[in-house]
């Protein structure tokens, strides 16, 4: 992965970036660079203003203020036909009455790009999303993640300095978009170009992005990669849209942790063991009595919902490697106490996010 400081220039770099529409703050003064050939995802809730920045380095939006680069050169005035960039939407409407082929050929077309290298190119894009064979095909003969390739590939024919994805993979059923989530970042490793890519998917961004940009309310709440976005949340914004939060904060941090301030743990580095098998609590570790107040069977794993003595409510989960669920199960309304290492707590900064309960979380 490119680095900032390496010597090529940012493919996109977005200064004092704003777009209002009345009072609302869609892009609230933005700043952000984005490597040369990095795999760039936009994460966010609904309304977080992830479409909008995509469309003013597009160019389909002005903004309010701020300047937009790409590469060296400067094109916050210039018109979206005369940026180096390439956008496929969610509903990626490629042309019903042309075959595959010609849907790919279609934007080297309209540059009036020679027939033979039309074709030339055209083809090897249709290679690169492994669709070679599917030329003829019309588009109501492909699958949800056929059209899906096409569309990409009549984006990647233009050899877009940049590429903006917006959600892409949303329309697609969960399977389809798991595979494609592996492909998409496998072609982007191949040809090289820089994608910037739009979810609302936490595990959509965490599986292809070199690095994750949280949006709330137009701002970056978080600029890391995948794995410091998840092992160490800035805030607790962060820590309940990418993962389950598990917060412990104010009285209840003072018990448990032994000092004030908003705790995260997360789930996974939770072990539930019966009241008798309880360890004592150390400098290393943190104990908390409390009862299971739901149990939720997810196939590969079981999330457990435990009401804590102290006053929070924490989310455990656990493989079910060796563990049958009969034995989760029963445990439900049970006393347990649960342990973890005072290291694993990730100390927070910011207030807690409202509206955040662990069992809206656990799906
Ligand atoms: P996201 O893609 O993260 O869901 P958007 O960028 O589409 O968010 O929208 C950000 C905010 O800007 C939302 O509050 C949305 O309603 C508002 N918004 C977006 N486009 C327009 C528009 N053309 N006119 C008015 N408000 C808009
Ligand atoms: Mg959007």
């Amino acid at each position: 992965m490119p680095t900032e400081g390496s010597s090529t220039p940012a493919a996109i770099s977005l200064s004092g970036l704003s777009k209002h529409f009345g009072e609302v703050r869609a892009v609230d003064d933005l700043d952000l660079q984005i490597a040369d050939g990095e795999f760039f995802s936009m994460l966010g809730p609904s309304g977080s203003g992830k479409t909008t920045v995509l469309r003013l380095i597009a160019g389909f939006e002005k903004p309010t203020a701020g300047t937009i680069v790409l590469g060296d050169r400067d094109v916050t005035d210039v018109p979206a036909y005369a940026r180096d960039v390439n956008t496929v939407f969610q509903d990626y409407a490629i042309f019903p009455h042309m075959n595959v082929l010609q849907n790919v050929e279609y934007g080297l077309r309209v540059k009036k790009v020679r027939k033979t290298e039309r074709r030339r190119r055209a083809e090897e894009a249709l290679a690169t999303v492994r669709l070679e064979g599917f030329a003829d095909r019309r588009p109501h003969q492909l699958s949800g993640g056929q059209r899906q390739r096409v569309a990409l590939a009549r984006a990647l024919v233009n050899r877009p300095r940049v590429l903006l994805l917006d959600e892409p993979l949303g329309a697609l059923d969960l399977k389809l978009r798991r595979e494609m989530q592996i492909e998409l970042k496998q072609i982007q490793r191949d040809v090289g170009i820089t994608f910037v890519f739009v979810t609302h998917d936490q595990e959509e961004a965490l599986t292809m992005s070199d690095r994750i940009a949280v949006f709330n309310e137009g701002r970056i709440e978080q600029l890391a990669a995948p794995v410091e976005l998840y092992e160490e949340p800035a805030s607790a914004f962060v820590a309940g849209f990418v993962g389950t939060s598990n917060l412990i904060q104010g009285a209840v941090a003072q018990q448990l942790v032994g000092r004030e301030g908003t705790f995260v743990v997360r789930p996974e580095k939770v072990s539930m063991v019966a009241a008798s098998d309880a360890p004592p609590p150390g400098p290393d570790t943190c104990v908390a009595p409390g009862v299971v107040r739901e149990v939720v069977y997810l196939g590969a794993s079981t999330h457990s919902v435990v009401a804590l003595d102290a006053g929070a409510t924490l989310t455990v989960s656990h493989q079910n490697s060796d563990r049958s669920i009969e034995a989760a199960l029963e445990r439900r309304e049970q006393r347990v106490v649960l342990t973890w290492r005072r290291d694993q707590l990730v100390s927070l900064g910011g207030a807690a996010a409202p509206g955040t309960s662990p069992m809206e979380e656990t799906r």
